[in-house]
């Protein structure tokens, strides 16, 4: 202890010349910090930073080795004619501490100073350019490293396939991998989650199981990235397969895994097995806690998401803003108004948490879904944060559903002065005026869409079964039971329409074009996937439908009818929330 905080250099004891003989060797013999800073601080009393390249060339490399990067970069700079490897290594430097821009300044200064990079230099600018989502400096540096010859380096192409990925390219990370002839466990859990992250879910689960037939052992971020990649798709089966498999490697026992198929098994509908996991799982954090209140609150189970709260307090856990969000959003979809509001208030008052634009947004969704349009109107245009469109838009809805178009008319103006190009919102203000039989607004609102250019996305449901997941589209008949699937949905018109169904063609803009609305309305892309599950899984099994627009309130009768003609549980999860519909009802009570 003291013989390690002692000064190494006693000032003024030493004649210069002894230090300049002495310093090289102190330099090489640092093993603390502290002491490579007091000799740093010799060399420059003494002057030398400017003659002796050697000392301030290992100067830097000490400096890298302790990690220092700022003393690293000052100690460089000193440097007048750095070389190849001083230039590789502080370029390397920069960007393993997330210091993007600068290491890809180096890169350019050292190509400047006609220095030629090399297999050392490159993937560290790639990685740079993946850090910064750079996509067009990433295919420049490329573009050099052909030049130079260092296209078929294993970790050269390797940081190749994680820019592409990185940067949304994944049709390029693939020709790179492809064209790989070693690939480490790094190119493929790069191309793993960059499927994921580019929403490429179905590529995802493919690529995860050629990554087990080439006997690669996947790591933890390919088993997150595959757990998600079902999550988002509902497809249960594969997401238990993807289960036991983290049990049999000995995965399950990392919270992240765990949180991930505790939240795999919740998006899939399988709530109580969620819990279930949820409830034996040792060492939960707060993302785990916080993901389980999400997930009741999304099955519309705001009571239970509150439970989950408290038990979460009580076991000493600090909730967090995410936690809020989750807790909030819970409240606000069980539309339990009061109990919002005091969560609301205790996030600052109790937590020391300021709430932040989605907590308001939350406040603003429960008040509206309450009725209390006014209210939320005032709390948007009185918060502290600038509201965005998405805060606006939830305004927007519960407007629609009181059929409050004055305030409607005046909420829209608003986000189209925001965003003008969002398709939902013009629907939502369409159907607000269709409610009301107003066409001839109607007919203003999809002028005014052509006019900005504005296209609907497409409605899409999706449906697992054996091992697969299916997509249908409205009125997709690409699918090789189609006629099936469509004398099926003719079949059941006429026991719905006894059970009392009127058709809601006021939705049909929702998905399809007018005209025939209710012709449109009868193929709607959740029927085909649910006459497509009726028809091919056993009876009495429930069906698991994801939609990726929100359910249109057509269809949402229908499947309540559905559910009671065929007793069957029918669990669709649509942008929103989930609907468990079971003997003619659904689970959010007709509101969502
Ligand atoms: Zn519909
Ligand atoms: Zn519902």
């Amino acid at each position: 202890m003291l013989r390690h905080s002692r000064t190494l250099i006693p000032f003024n004891s030493n004649p210069a010349t002894q230090t300049l003989l002495a310093i090289p060797s102190l330099l090489r013999a640092c093993t603390r910090l502290e002491h490579l800073k007091q000799v740093h601080a010799q060399i420059l009393l003494h002057g030398l930073q400017h003659k002796h390249l050697p000392l301030t060339k290992n100067l830097t490399l000490q400096y890298i080795s302790f990690d220092c990067i700022e003393s690293a970069n000052l100690s460089f700079r000193t440097i007048q004619y750095p070389c190849n490897f001083l230039y590789n290594m502080i370029i390397r430097a920069n960007a393993t501490n997330g210091l993007f821009h600068r290491s890809l300044k180096l890169y350019f200064e050292m190509m400047d100073r006609g220095l030629r990079p090399d297999k050392f230099a490159f993937p560290f600018a790639l990685k740079s350019c993946a850090g910064l989502s750079d996509l067009q400096m990433g295919k420049k540096i490329h573009q050099h490293l052909i030049c130079c010859g260092c296209s078929n380096d294993r970790f050269v192409d390797a940081a190749l396939v994680d820019m592409y990925a990185k940067c949304g390219c994944v049709d390029s990370a693939r020709i790179v991998f492809d064209r790989m002839s070693v690939r480490d466990l790094v190119s493929w859990t790069a191309m793993v989650s960059g499927y994921v992250h580019n929403g490429c879910d179905g590529e995802t689960l493919e690529f995860f199981e050629l990554m087990r037939w080439s006997n690669v052992k996947p790591n933890r971020v390919g088993l997150l990235s595959v757990l998600l990649a079902c999550g988002h798709l509902g497809a249960l089966r594969k997401g238990e397969g993807f289960h036991s498999y983290a049990i049999r490697t000995g995965f399950e026992s990392d919270v992240l895994v765990s949180t991930a198929v505790i939240d795999m098994y919740s998006k899939c509908g399988s709530l109580d097995v969620a819990r279930y996991m949820f409830d034996r799982m040792s060492g939960k954090d707060v993302v785990c806690w916080s993901s389980m209140i999400a997930s009741y609150g999304t099955h519309g189970h705001g009571r239970e998401a509150i439970v989950v709260f408290d038990l979460m307090i009580n076991a000493g856990v600090r909730p967090n803003h995410v936690t809020f969000t989750s807790l909030l959003s819970a409240c606000s979809h069980s539309r339990l108004l009061e109990e919002g509001r005091r969560y609301f208030e205790s996030m600052s008052e109790q937590y020391g948490l300021t709430p932040k634009l989605n907590h308001y947004a939350c406040m603003v969704d429960l008040l509206g879904r309450a009725g209390r349009l006014a209210e939320a109107e005032e709390l948007i245009l009185t918060m502290p944060v600038e509201p965005d469109t998405s805060i606006w838009g939830s305004l927007l809805s519960a407007c629609r559903n009181y059929g409050n178009i004055d305030m409607g008319e005046r909420v829209a103006d608003r986000i189209f002065q925001l965003d003008p190009t969002h398709a939902g919102y013009y629907v939502l203000l369409s159907n607000m005026y269709a409610a009301k039989s107003r066409w001839s607004e109607v007919e203003r609102v999809r002028e005014l869409m052509a006019e900005r250019g504005v296209n609907k996305i497409q409605g899409f449901s999706l449906i697992e079964f054996s091992n697969c997941v299916y997509k249908f589209g409205a009125g997709d008949r690409s699918h090789p039971q189609s006629e099936d699937i469509f004398s099926l949905l003719d079949e059941l018109a006429a026991p719905i329409r006894h059970l009392g169904y009127v058709p809601l063609t006021d939705f049909a803009l929702h998905d399809v074009e007018d005209e025939m609305k209710e012709a449109a309305l009868a193929y709607h892309s959740e029927r085909l996937a649910i006459a497509f599950g009726l028809i091919n899984t056993i009876p009495g099994t429930p069906i698991r439908i994801t939609k990726n627009l929100r359910i249109c309130g057509d269809c949402h009768n229908v499947i309540k009818f559905i559910s009671k003609i065929v007793s069957r549980i029918i669990i669709v999860r649509d942008m929103n929330r989930f609907h468990h519909f079971e003997d003619g009802a659904c689970s959010c009570g007709d509101y969502w």
